[in-house]
């Protein structure tokens, strides 16, 4: 699949911002195009009775999608979960696409968006959602001209009878929205902080609703599944693992750019057969395996498989499949301090551990030298007592750089941990 035309995308977001004329930016496939190729034709026969929602639960069971935000809980558990609870139930979509590295969401938007509303109401009716709120990051000024313009046209022309209510909302450029209650406060028109769970938001989520929270692309993929089975996207995985996986490289590669690839492909694999290999003169010396909070792994790991629960005992995570690869002319402390930099200024400064904890961290990484006792207590008490996965993931490149590159810190190379 390729990018839609770059050149229109700039055209497009030169237009003054609030006269963006419908359709300022032409997605790759359009209505008709996707209507031909079989597109809504789910969603009708869901509405006419002819599919149950029972059985379209267990195909996606079936197929194994997974959140795709990060979080990576199972879809059709989730879509259980949230049509037990009373009713009115609410839906909100994030398409923030906040992490550092990630760029997949707006690649799929921009090629066929029309696939992922088919999948938003699907998700609506099966569960039974009377509104859904979309939330889309605003830095994307020509997607949401685009969206706004294709959201008229099916209020216009309704591919079925009823719609439920869609509202687009706009996200303020605050990273931590990306995190669902705080994207859930920023939608309610509240300074976006994480909330404390329980209750979870599938219990009482936007306005104190259960509340159905995807990522743009787990309902991207629903109508492909359930026109094609789960037992095809099931089957797409590599070592063990099930299902695609959008991977968004960037970094020090010939290809960079939006990879889909069976989940639990190794980096060495990707790279190799997806990226056109390493840029001329560069070597793989290490890679962000999951944006800025998924950790730093070396070389060495380049063939670990990349999915949900596989990085976990390196000490890293997937989460939105955010590769960034460097090479021996970077540095991982370099980076690791560039993280830390990051978290610090997008930490909410809700709770102490997070809102002090990077900041001093910050300033411990910007010594010569690191006083590696007092950055492992920070890190110990940030993943302990903060409330959300910001403040938990923070330490994670200060303790892999200690772990997989401790000669850049003058300590002795440990090759056990580079295993
Ligand atoms: Fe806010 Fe950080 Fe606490 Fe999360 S961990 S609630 S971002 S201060």
């Amino acid at each position: 699949v390729e990018l839609a035309d770059a050149a229109k995308v700039q055209e497009a977001c030169k237009k003054p911002e609030a006269k963006q004329p419908a359709g300022a930016f032409v997605p790759a496939v359009s209505r008709s195009a996707y209507e031909e190729q079989g597109g809504y034709s789910t969603l009708r026969r869901l509405n006419l009775g002819e599919l149950k929602g029972d059985d379209l639960i267990a195909e996606l069971e079936q197929s194994h999608l997974r959140g795709l935000g990060g979080a990576g809980f199972p879809a059709g558990k989730k879509w259980r979960i949230v049509r037990d609870q009373l009713a009115p139930r609410l839906m909100a979509i994030n398409i923030d696409e906040g992490e550092p590295g990630t760029f997949k969401d707006r690649h799929w938007l921009e090629h066929n968006p029309h696939q992922f509303l088919e999948g938003m109401l699907i998700a609506a009716q099966v569960v039974g959602i009377d509104a859904i709120y979309v939330y889309l990051r605003d830095e994307y000024h020509a997607l949401r001209a685009t969206l706004e313009a294709l959201l008229d046209d099916l209020r216009a022309n309704p591919p079925v009878a009823t719609l439920p209510v869609i509202e687009l909302r706009r996200g303020a450029g605050a990273y931590i929205c990306g995190e669902e209650s705080a994207m859930i406060e920023s939608i309610e028109g509240q300074r976006g902080m994480p909330r404390l769970r329980p209750p979870y938001v599938a219990q009482v989520g936007l306005f104190g609703r259960p509340t159905l929270e995807h990522n743009f692309e787990t309902l991207y993929w629903v109508p492909e599944i359930l026109r094609k089975g789960g037992q095809w996207f099931a089957s797409h995985g590599r070592h063990g693992r099930k299902g695609l996986r959008s991977f968004s490289v960037s970094g020090r590669v010939n290809k960079p750019g939006v990879h889909l690839a069976p989940a639990g492909i190794t980096l060495a694999e990707l790279i190799d057969e997806y990226c056109g290999g390493m840029l001329p003169g560069h070597t793989l010396y290490g890679y962000l395996p999951g944006g800025a909070s998924g950790g730093i792994l070396p070389a060495s790991l380049a063939n670990v498989p990349l999915d949900f629960d596989t990085l976990q005992p390196h000490g890293c995570f997937i989460g939105s499949a955010a590769i960034v690869v460097f090479s021996q002319a970077d540095r991982a402390v370099n980076v690791a301090r560039n993280l830390m930099r990051f978290f610090r200024h997008e930490s909410c400064g809700q709770c102490t551990p997070c809102r002090e904890g990077t900041a001093k961290a910050v300033e411990l990484m910007d010594k010569p030298q690191w006083d590696l006792e007092l950055l492992g207590d920070l890190s110990t008490l940030m993943r302990d007592a903060s409330i959300c996965g910001l403040g938990q993931a923070a330490p994670n490149p200060v303790d892999c750089v200690v772990k997989y590159f401790p000669h850049e810190l003058g300590l002795a190379s440990s090759t056990e941990a580079n295993k």
